[in-house]
């Protein structure tokens, strides 16, 4: 199984307001292309475009191909489920809209810390393994988004599972609050094997500040920012996947080859790789390093770097990720719940007007 796995959270779109819009026939193009040049892994959620994702891996794979041409990954909606009854409503409806019959890979979607104990409450690993047993999923895991201690707790609580997905890129790595070299390392110490997601941090990998992407086109003309962002995550022991969301044929077409040719990063590229990281952290909006002093004495326990950084994203590649937001303020204050108490600012070691920055954040709430 070659590493690269389409991610299907982004396809292209006739109406870019619309979400529901998918341009199916050129997505069955991209599919195509993706097949043919020998990769065959692809992710779905049922949440995905407004649930319709799962219907367009129907129509551009389960119609046109034979089921064993290609593995399909889906996710059970965690954040839906209201009791453990409701588990077989809504895998029947995965099936059903996917047409799939079985899944290869089958995740519990978006664990952390209180997604995890309702899944507890409710039963949802046993249910997996019950659909498992049955042959409707070949492979069970499921995504994370928290900190490497529960990571810990997951895995030491279900040692049984196949994999685990995370999200890594080399931005994140060694950030506080995302943590996301202590998670993969959590998850090599329990040795599973591990899907990437995110490797490019939702395009912002990709789509650099023009002084980084003059720096790596300088270093070499022929590759793509993206293809950094992907051999850093393919290149990690255990990863045997990574995912990416691609919605052109340029993408496809960029993407594969990167994986035909898989190399590691050099030591050079490594050292542009951190300075990259500088000139990204340098240009963005709001100076925050995610030191996490804010949010210790926030009462409304808003998560105030996280939607920082999801800003900064969003002033560089001018794109802001609702599902993102959605899922950062999950169980947890908004913006518009701010008190403008200003505690936070006076724990604040990059003196941030935190209020101030939440307030253009709340103007994006849905
Ligand atoms: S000003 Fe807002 S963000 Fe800061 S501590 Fe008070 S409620 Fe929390
Ligand atoms: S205290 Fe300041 S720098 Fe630290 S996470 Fe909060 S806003 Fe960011």
């Amino acid at each position: 199984m070659k590493k690269l796995g389409f991610g299907t959270m982004r396809l292209p779109l006739i109406n870019p307001e619309d979400k529901t819009s998918i341009d199916q026939n050129y997505f069955n193009q991209l599919a195509d292309k993706f097949i043919e040049k020998g990769f065959n892994y692809f992710d779905t959620a049922y949440p995905y475009h407004d649930e319709k994702s799962e219907g367009a891996i129907k129509k551009a794979l389960t119609e046109r191909y034979d089921r064993k041409d290609y593995i399909l990954a889906d996710k059970m909606p965690t954040i839906l489920v209201k009791s453990g009854d409701e588990y077989p409503m809504y895998f029947n409806r995965q099936l059903e809209r996917t047409g799939a019959e079985y899944f290869d890979y089958y995740l519990m979607h978006n664990m952390g810390k209180d997604r995890y104990a309702k899944t507890t409450e409710f039963g949802g690993f046993e249910f997996a393994e019950e659909m498992k047993k049955e042959g409707k999923i070949r492979k069970l895991g499921f995504s994370f988004h928290d900190d490497a201690e529960t990571l810990d707790r997951i895995l030491t609580e279900h040692p049984d599972v196949d994999f685990v997905q995370l999200q890594i890129n080399y931005f994140d790595w060694n950030n506080k609050i995302i943590q996301s070299r202590l998670c993969y390392e959590t998850v090599v110490r329990h040795c599973k094997p591990i899907i990437v997601m995110e490797p490019v941090k939702g395009g912002t990998l990709a789509n650099l500040p023009k002084e980084a992407a003059d720096l790596l086109r300088e270093f070499n003309p022929d590759a793509s920012p993206a293809s950094y962002a992907l051999r850093f995550a393919a290149s990690l022991d255990n990863v045997f996947m990574v995912l990416s969301g691609m919605n052109t044929m340029e993408q496809v077409l960029d993407n594969t080859s990167v994986f035909d040719n898989l190399t590691p990063l050099n030591e050079e590229e490594k050292e542009i790789l951190e300075k990259v990281i500088k000139i990204i952290e340098k240009s963005v909006e709001i100076p925050c390093t995610s030191c996490g002093y804010c949010m210790e004495v926030c009462p409304k326990n808003i998560p105030i770097p996280q939607l920082f950084g999801l800003y900064n994203n969003y002033k560089i590649n001018n794109n802001f990720s609702n599902m993102y937001h959605n899922r950062i303020i999950y169980n947890r204050g908004k913006s518009s719940d701010c008190l403008n108490c200003h505690r936070c600012e006076k724990n604040c070691p990059q003196h941030i007007a935190i209020p101030d920055n939440l307030k253009k954040i709340a103007a994006f709430e849905k």
